[in-house]
């Protein structure tokens, strides 16, 4: 008999709000639909990233089980949802005591030592990571070789190119000592006209890649009123095609990168280059602020 092929793990990051749940979601949903087994790992205070795949069915978080209960069983801290994924919700410190980064390395401790990984056989676990600062905590799943590959979900304003940035450098401060590489940017609700041209030099100021873009869709948030995916509520919609797309590309492109970040001044000296860029095509002035 041939050995089972081990999981792939792998984290997807970015800032509050970008929509790294929705679209890693979707990418589990779409990956479960082409016959995958799946678990989600929800790992934001925020404690919604599965929401839409378990309808909205309530499911405690693991550190307010592990808070309330000295013995905890996998069926405590998880919940079957669509097309069988498991979903698991690290969650977050009670508001005004401890430590949301140390949560999610006690809620990663406890899913190993119930050998959920064993006990489930999935073929990819998908860690939803807040990734607004990559501290300690929040760097657990690219950092201790529990991620192959770190992804981040990034638009084109300059607080989520910021988080890009920094998971960069988390990333290129482990992945020597056996940390998570690059997969690359999945650039999610890009509108403006200049939006992607503000995204590709980044990527190549860092000598990363974009892996998908992800455009902003009215049937996202008429899905998400349904407690559903894209890919549940409307599987025959061109975004659910997109979604389909970047779960082949998680599935079967391996390829990775070391980014270079950039440093502080070099951020900022970049920030400001496009924003001269952008007011001049916006008001037709050629130049830069400083003239003004
Ligand atoms: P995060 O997990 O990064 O905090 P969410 O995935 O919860 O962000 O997304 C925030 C909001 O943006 C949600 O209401 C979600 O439906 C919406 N959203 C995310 N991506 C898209 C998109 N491509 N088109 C439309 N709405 C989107
Ligand atoms: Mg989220």
């Amino acid at each position: 008999m041939s050995k089972p092929t081990p999981p792939k793990h792998i984290a997807v990051y970015g800032k509050g709000g970008i929509g790294k749940s929705t679209t890693t979601s979707n990418i589990s949903a779409a990956l479960a639909e082409a016959g995958h087994r799946v678990i989600q790992i929800g790992c934001d205070p925020k404690s919604d990233s599965t929401t839409i795949l378990r309808g909205g069915n309530e499911l405690p978080t693991v550190l307010d089980t592990l808070r309330e209960h000295s013995k905890v069983r996998i069926e405590d801290i998880s919940i079957r949802g669509y097309r069988d994924i498991l979903c698991v919700e690290a969650g977050g410190p009670v508001p005004g005591v401890g430590c949301a980064g140390r949560g999610i390395s006690a809620a990663v401790e406890l899913l190993q030592e119930l050998h959920i990984f064993d006990e489930y056989k999935p073929d990819f676990v998908l860690y939803d990571v807040l990734g607004d600062v990559v501290c300690g905590g929040f760097a657990v799943p690219i950092r201790d070789g529990l991620a192959q590959r770190a992804y981040v979900v990034s638009s084109s304003d300059f607080m989520a190119i910021f988080a890009a940035n920094n998971l960069f450098k988390a990333i290129a401060k482990y992945a020597p000592s056996g940390g998570a590489r690059l997969g690359g940017v999945i650039a999610n609700g890009l509108i403006a006209p200049y939006a992607k041209s503000v995204v590709d030099d980044f990527v190549e100021r860092t000598g990363t890649r974009v892996v998908g873009y992800v455009p902003r869709a009215l049937v996202v948030n008429q899905s998400e009123l349904y407690g559903q995916t894209v890919i549940e509520a409307a599987p025959e919609s061109a975004q659910a095609d997109i979604y389909r797309g970047l779960a082949r590309s998680f599935a079967e492109d391996e390829e990775t990168t070391l980014p270079h970040p950039l440093n502080g001044p070099e951020l900022k000296a970049w920030a400001r280059e496009w924003g001269d860029r952008i007011f001049s095509s916006e008001s037709g002035e050629v130049g830069t602020l400083a003239g003004i």
